[in-house]
């Protein structure tokens, strides 16, 4: 594939663009932005003409209403387009700068003040001529409170008005929509809008680059690439950047499954080791000391795994099924068929907490099974191995041996079991647990490995569109686990109002109730400490919450401990920045009964098996999406005893998050909340983790909105790599790919 196809769209910006002669103020102006453009693109990782073409608006102002200067909150990042309705200046205290404070208003008469500084008169002169009361122009900046007032300090502003000497040449009716970038440094909105404008006035005709063939354009009523650019950059009209936008989503969508539809084309050259059932070996012995009866659901989902194990077409298949359904064993039991052959298995969990705790439940499990290697081995027997970074030097050498003898029939570890130091005999089957971490990159290195390619099985608790299975994690075919095995006793869930200071009491009088009576708990936080990031758990962004101190796991179990109620309970502090080691020590702790409560941000949430756990109080849980309180809560009531869920919240019962609460005290069915969730959040959450895959590459194609585009694109691109493979009648799709691959590589080394 080559990539130079399009010399102007392959040409760098600032051989296109050059900074323009200038005596006039306006010309200054002009000259300056375009300057300040060409200096800041390029640490915006915009570098070809191609790049700048193909940034996009983040939205578009319409310059014949003034913006509602009312609606702007504090805090936030603002453009607004508003009319000079005074302007005065004064020295500051120590007079080395010149204040201009310009008050705005808007249609309605609501006013937002905007203060510049002057280093000299020269610039506070300029700045006042520029800024006459009655002038229209654009302001961008962070809404500030200054003396009780709402205030911009210093935004970037852009006049606007028709006629006016300093006016864009360019917006010449007064109905023009305004382009509005995302901007970064001395790259303003206005500077990348005065670069972009430079180019297009020099594109050439782009019709023998075109991605989307003519026949492709009319079928799905799209613009062709050259009017597109125009539109979405330059609209007149709303509809015109819509058209335009719609455009290049399907461009998008296209690219991306041309290359998902090449690479399915491209595994089907690749082979696995087929794993055939047998009878009379280790997964029939399994089988039947099970002290439970498999659900149909298992046993169907089950079939379709053996079936396909037993080919020699690599299995590439996502189990989702909801907190409970009964995926570890239905996992398990397709390692077993795998290790039946003489084979092995791995099993992936995205941190080594989980791994230590899938180690203890698949030894659980296949009791004696899992004695392989000693002397009392029963003849079916394998080795089970924990293989994480967690481990000493002489127990890693150990089980780096196991793997790599073959001795060991399951390998249990986190992702670095992909790493190339871990070699396997005849690695089989790869499992992992909970997708989001597992993109098509991760899917690539198993792929890489040796002649033979291992089936692979993804499982998770949250329902993933359809969309999202065919773009971010390439083509996964899906298997749904319906039912949840009868729970012996249901869980309750309350919302607990924060406020009320005699619910708070009996919330932690039934946390010592439960360890009296010989059960466990867990106690979940948003935050680590007052300074952890947000990073340390995946709270949600909505609109409504309203700044508050969340309660952290370090204030947490210091408050506790010094409850009275909580006399005698053993608290333990359980979190991502503590080392893998003492993660480990403190599961295994609770586990066995050394540790009443562990108080704990999100790393429980997905896959801790506790069968003692019988109660959990959720801290600020409104901040929290309904999928993950609803894995969490999946972590107790699973043994004997009933388990109780107590999601505790300052937040109203009739606010968006209040809602959110009454639906998981309202419904156990994991897959329907999930989908009500789904409906709920943005996109951007939707996606979270999943960023490593190849939603990284796309700007304006929504997984989940644009489904239907999604579809077409995909039946279009399976038709062009069916009847072209390496794309030689497709060179400009196929340099597009290129592109995009390029794109994504640059995305992952910055992040
Ligand atoms: P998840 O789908 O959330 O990963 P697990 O596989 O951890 O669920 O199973 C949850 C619990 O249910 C485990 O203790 C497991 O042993 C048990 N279990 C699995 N299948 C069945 C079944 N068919 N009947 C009864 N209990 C089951
Ligand atoms: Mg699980």
């Amino acid at each position: 594939m080559t990539t130079s196809l399009v010399p102007f769209l392959d040409l760098k910006v600032d051989k296109v663009v050059s900074v323009p002669p200038a005596t006039t103020d306006a010309e200054k102006q002009r000259a300056q932005l375009i300057s300040q453009g060409l200096k800041g693109l390029p640490s915006m990782g915009i570098h070809t003409v191609r790049d700048a073409l193909y940034y996009f608006p983040r939205r578009y102002i319409d310059q014949s209403e003034n913006s509602d200067l009312a609606a702007l909150e504090v805090d936030t990042e603002v453009t607004v387009l508003a009319e000079v309705l005074t302007l005065t200046q004064r020295r500051s205290r120590n007079g080395d700068k010149i204040l201009t404070n310009v008050v705005l208003t808007d249609d309605n008469g609501a006013t937002l003040d905007a203060t510049f500084f002057a280093r000299n008169t020269w610039s506070a002169r300029y700045l006042e001529s520029m800024l006459k009361p009655g002038t229209r122009a654009l302001f961008s900046g962070k809404v500030g409170r200054y003396q009780g007032r709402r205030q911009l300090a210093g935004p970037d502003y852009e006049l606007l008005d028709v006629g006016t000497e300093y006016a864009e040449q360019s917006l010449a009716h007064a109905d023009d929509l305004v382009a509005i970038y995302r901007g970064k440094g001395k790259a303003t909105s206005q500077a990348i809008r005065k670069v972009i404008r430079e180019l297009l006035s020099q594109l050439p005709d782009l019709s023998d680059f075109e991605p989307l063939d003519q026949q492709m354009r009319t079928k799905y009523r799209l613009l062709p690439l050259g009017q597109a650019l125009r539109q979405i950059h330059q609209p007149r009209e709303r509809k015109e950047y819509r058209a335009a936008r719609r455009r290049f989503r399907f461009e998008e969508a296209l690219v991306l499954q041309t290359e998902l539809a090449r690479r399915r084309a491209d595994a089907q050259t690749y082979r696995a080791e087929a794993w055939p059932l047998r009878d009379d070996g280790i997964l029939a012995a399994f089988d039947e000391r099970l002290p439970f009866e498999l659900t149909d659901s298992q046993r169907k989902v089950g079939d379709e795994l053996a079936a396909e194990i037993a080919t020699e077409t690599p299995m590439l298949r996502l189990v989702q099924g909801d907190v409970g359904a009964g995926k570890t064993v239905v996992a398990m039991r397709a390692m077993l068929q795998v290790v039946d052959g003489g084979g092995q298995a791995a099993l992936l969990a995205p941190t080594e907490v989980l791994a230590a705790q899938h180690l203890r439940s698949v030894r659980a499990l296949m009791g004696d099974l899992a004695a392989g290697g000693t002397l009392m081995a029963e003849a079916n027997a394998t080795k089970v191995t924990l293989l994480t970074g967690a481990l000493g030097a002489k127990e890693r050498k150990q089980a780096l041996l196991d793997a790599a003898s073959g001795q060991a029939g399951i390998v249990i570890g986190t992702h670095a079991l992909l790493s190339d130091q871990v070699q396997f005999a005849n690695l089989g089957l790869v499992v992992v647990d909970e997708q989001h971490r597992f993109g098509v990159e991760q899917r690539d290195v198993l792929r890489n490995r040796g002649e033979l390619t291992p089936h692979t099985m993804v499982m998770t608790a949250t329902p993933i569109p359809r969309t999202v299975a065919m773009t971010v994690f390439g083509d996964l075919a899906v298997s749904t686990l319906k039912q949840t095995p009868a729970r012996r006793h249901p869980r309750a869930t309350h919302v607990v109002p924060e406020g009320k200071e005699q619910w708070m009491a009996r919330t932690w009088a039934r946390l010592a109730d439960e360890v009296k009576a010989g059960h466990r708990g867990f106690v979940v936080c948003n935050r680590i400490s007052d300074t952890s990031i947000e990073e340390d758990t995946q709270t949600t962004s909505d609109e409504d919450a309203e700044p508050r101190i969340l309660h952290t796991v370090e204030d947490t179990v210091a408050r506790l401990s010094t409850l009275p109620a909580l006399a005698g309970v053993r608290l333990a502090p359980l979190h991502g920045r503590m080392t893998p080691a003492d993660k480990d020590a403190t599961m295994a702790a609770f586990s066995a009964g050394e540790i009443d409560v562990v108080v704990s941000t999100t790393v429980i949430e997905v896959g801790v098996d506790v069968p003692e756990a019988t109660i959990m109080v959720v801290l600020d849980a409104d901040r929290f999406g309904i999928s993950q309180l609803h894995q969490l809560r999946g972590r107790v009531g699973r043994g004997a005893d009933p388990g109780i869920c107590l999601l505790v919240s300052p937040v109203a019962p009739e606010t968006l998050a209040g809602q959110r609460l009454a639906a998981l005290e309202a419904s156990e069915d994991g897959f329907a909340l999930a989908e009500t969730d789904l409906k709920l959040r943005h996109e951007g959450d939707v996606l979270g983790g999943a960023q490593s895959g190849f939603a990284s590459s796309l700007r304006l194609l929504r997984v989940i909105d644009d489904a239907d585009l999604i579809e077409q694109a995909r039946s279009e691109a399976q038709h062009i790599v069916a009847d072209d493979p390496q794309l030689a009648q497709h060179r400009v799709l196929a340099a597009a790919i290129a592109e995009m691959l390029a794109g994504r590589e640059e995305f992952i080394e910055r992040s």
